[in-house]
């Protein structure tokens, strides 16, 4: 028998350094309603919604995490020993 301790990864020890406006897996806004079961699920799940202009983004799921793609705001990637990190394409 492995005794082997889970350790929990809902330590979310580095916050995101930007509350969304919009509520990634219902494209909601973030104020208004409740995000609970969302929030549950966008731990799971990649989200479907930028969070700062409530776009649809195109997912593509990776073997170890995802990376979203909103068309204004660049690629978000669900990597957890990174720093959440936004692709500003060089457009102005
Ligand atoms: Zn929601
Ligand atoms: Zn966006």
């Amino acid at each position: 028998m492995n005794a082997e301790a889970q350790e929990a990864q809902e330590t979310h020890a580095a916050a995101k350094s930007a509350t969304p406006t919009y509520c990634g897996q219902c494209g909601g806004p973030i104020d208004e309603g409740t995000h609970e079961p969302c929030a549950a699920r966008l731990e799971l799940e990649p989200p479907r919604y930028c969070g700062q202009c409530a776009r649809r983004m195109v997912v593509q799921v990776l073997p170890g995490g995802w990376i979203a793609h909103c068309s204004r705001h660049g690629s978000v990637s669900d990597h957890q020993s990174h720093p959440p990190r936004v692709t500003r394409t060089s457009d102005m």
